[in-house]
C-alpha cells in the first residue's frame, strides 16, 4: 500500500533500525519505545488489523511469533520474559494500520494493560 509507513519500512523506503528480515517479516525498534526492549514484528504483505486476516494467513501470523522468539533471545529477554501484543482498531490503541506485533522487555510488565 502507497501511503502506508510500515510498507515503505519493509521495503526500505524510510529508515527504521531493523533487528531481523525475512521473506515474510520484518523486525525493527519502535520510534518511541515504552521499554528497554520495543521491537514490532510486521508482515512484509500490508494487512491493517487483526480484523482483515484471512484464513491463508494463518502462517504468517506464525512466523510474527516465531520472529518474536528470535528476537527475543537475540535481545536477551527470552528469559527474563516479555509481552507480545497487537492492537486492532482505535478502541485498543491501534495508530498504524499495517498489523504489528510489540515485542516488549526489559522492565517488569504489570496487569492489567492500561
Ligand atoms: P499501535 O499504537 O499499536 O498502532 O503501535 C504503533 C507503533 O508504531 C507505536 O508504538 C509507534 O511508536 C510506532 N511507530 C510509528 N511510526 C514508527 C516508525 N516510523 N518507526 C518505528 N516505529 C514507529
Amino acid at each position: 500500500m502507497t501511503d502506508c509507513i510500515f510498507c515503505k519500512i519493509a521495503a526500505g523506503e524510510i529508515p527504521a533500525t531493523k533487528v531481523l528480515e525475512t521473506d515474510d517479516v520484518v523486525v525493527f525498534r519502535d520510534l518511541n519505545p515504552q521499554a528497554p526492549t520495543h521491537l514490532l514484528a510486521i508482515p512484509r504483505r500490508h494487512i491493517a488489523t487483526i480484523n482483515d486476516l484471512q484464513d491463508d494467513d494463518a502462517g504468517l501470523v506464525g512466523k510474527l511469533y516465531l520472529a518474536a522468539r528470535q528476537v527475543a533471545a537475540d535481545e536477551g529477554i527470552a528469559d527474563s520474559g516479555y509481552r507480545t501484543v497487537m492492537n486492532c482498531r482505535e478502541g485498543a490503541g491501534q495508530t498504524v494500520f499495517h498489523i504489528h506485533l510489540h515485542i516488549l522487555g526489559g522492565r517488569p510488565m504489570a496487569w492489567p494493560p492500561g
